[in-house]
């Protein structure tokens, strides 16, 4: 099969250029071909000699991701639902604000932590994401909206990319850090470290070696003060509680390009919600609590995107109020997350995708039955609500 360049960071190219007798420096000039313009089709780089591009015809190609489905919010969010074949699908979305476009983009299909107020996770594991198809989740989106919008040569849509899809991306680190260099590499998309964003449910050990190998702003998705409840919603903490979680947040600052940590915090009514329980987080980020470590940081607050087999509900808006001014009376910069793109259902710890339920149930029931499935019915139902806005 052919090699898929999208699976190549700048450094990962220029083994491969070599490894096929060309010169390294042909790596830079191939890598701003496909990643700023876009180009996919060798015969369109005209500054490649004639037997280069012969030979990338031969053995390599630009695999973008078949497109199931484009969705359109009436806010301007995009959602775009990817066939990663095997009956898996995975989504991605673009959010625009005033400032910036973010891109939210997955890194499995599926995910095995398994938090109970995330559909993901409900969904179980599928398979992790080869660099490739994290990459081509940005590559066609940027280059999508750039010609959409009319952009100028060098103009970006997308400046902010938030690994906050689907799945866990430390626990497909691999695959991830080739992704996230090709994301901040000048001739590929040339963003800012501050500006890609890895969220992790606290996968430990994976922290201590993003800060080595590509420290890039860091969420840590937090949901309990405690390691009792926090067990139950996230059942990875019982394998890296909030001591150990939080010291590695703490080493991770140093060489991190921002000075503080986000930590997102999903709001459920009557599980996570109480003043006491925000007490109890400014006691923790603080070092006052178990941890005994104090973690600056920012608190990100979502009210909880509900569907139904979680069998949670969302926080009142004035729960959620309440709980965001205790952090904030303890100078703890807090934002709740505004819902975006509520119409086209691109909420947050719910992508998902139904095209994907229905397409997984189907080859499941064939796989018991031995039959083709006529009629399939969507295996989950996909809850309502928005993709949340500005996150982080
Ligand atoms: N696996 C990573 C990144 C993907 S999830 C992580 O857990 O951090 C991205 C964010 O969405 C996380 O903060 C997650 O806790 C949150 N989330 C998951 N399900 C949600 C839901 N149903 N409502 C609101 N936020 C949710
Ligand atoms: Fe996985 Fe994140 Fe969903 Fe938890 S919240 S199940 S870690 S995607």
């Amino acid at each position: 099969m052919a090699v898929n360049l999208l699976d190549f960071d700048l450094e990962g190219l220029a083994a491969w250029c070599e490894s096929q007798g060309e010169k390294r420096f042909r790596a830079v000039q191939l890598f701003r071909w496909i990643h700023q313009k876009g180009e996919a089709d060798f015969a369109a780089m005209s500054d490649l000699a004639k037997s280069l591009r012969d030979k990338l015809v031969a053995s390599a190609e630009v695999r973008a991701l078949p497109v199931l489905s484009e969705q359109r919010s009436a806010d301007g969010t995009v959602k775009w639902l990817f066939d990663v074949g095997g009956g898996n699908a995975v989504e991605t979305v673009f959010i625009p604000e005033e400032d910036r476009g973010t891109l939210c983009v997955s890194s499995q299909a599926g995910c095995a932590v398994g938090c109970r107020f995330c559909s993901t996770g409900h969904q179980g594991f599928s398979r992790n994401l080869a660099t490739g198809e994290i990459v081509a989740q940005l590559w066609h989106a940027e280059h999508r909206l750039r010609k959409e919008l009319g952009l100028a040569a060098g103009e970006r849509a997308i400046d902010n990319v938030v690994m906050m899809g689907m799945g866990e991306p430390l626990q497909n680190y691999a695959a991830l850090v080739p992704a996230l260099r090709t994301m901040l590499d000048d001739h590929g998309y040339g963003l800012s470290r501050r500006r890609v964003t890895v969220s992790t449910s606290g996968v430990v050990p994976m922290i201590d070696r993003l800060a080595e190998d590509c420290p890039v702003a860091l969420a840590v998705s937090l949901h309990a003060p405690d390691d009792a409840l926090r067990d139950s919603l996230v059942p990875l903490n019982r394998k890296y509680p909030l001591a150990g979680l939080l010291a590695a947040c703490a080493r991770y600052l140093p060489r991190a390009p921002r000075d503080f940590i986000t930590f997102e915090y999903c709001m459920l009514d009557g599980v996570n919600d109480s003043d006491e329980q925000a007490h109890a987080l400014v006691r923790l980020v603080s070092g006052e609590g178990p941890a005994r470590v104090r973690v600056p940081c920012k608190f990100n607050l979502i009210p909880f995107n509900p569907f139904p087999a979680s069998g949670l509900t969302r926080s009142p808006r004035e729960r959620v109020a309440a709980f965001a001014a205790i952090l904030q009376g303890a100078g703890i910069v807090t934002t709740v997350r505004r819902t975006r793109g509520d119409d086209i259902d691109a909420a947050c710890g719910q992508l998902a995708g139904e095209v994907l339920d229905r397409t997984q149930a189907a080859r499941r029931l064939a796989e018991r039955r031995r039959v083709v499935p006529i009629v399939v019915a969507s295996a989950r139902a996909v809850g309502r609500g928005g993709h949340a806005g500005s996150l982080v």
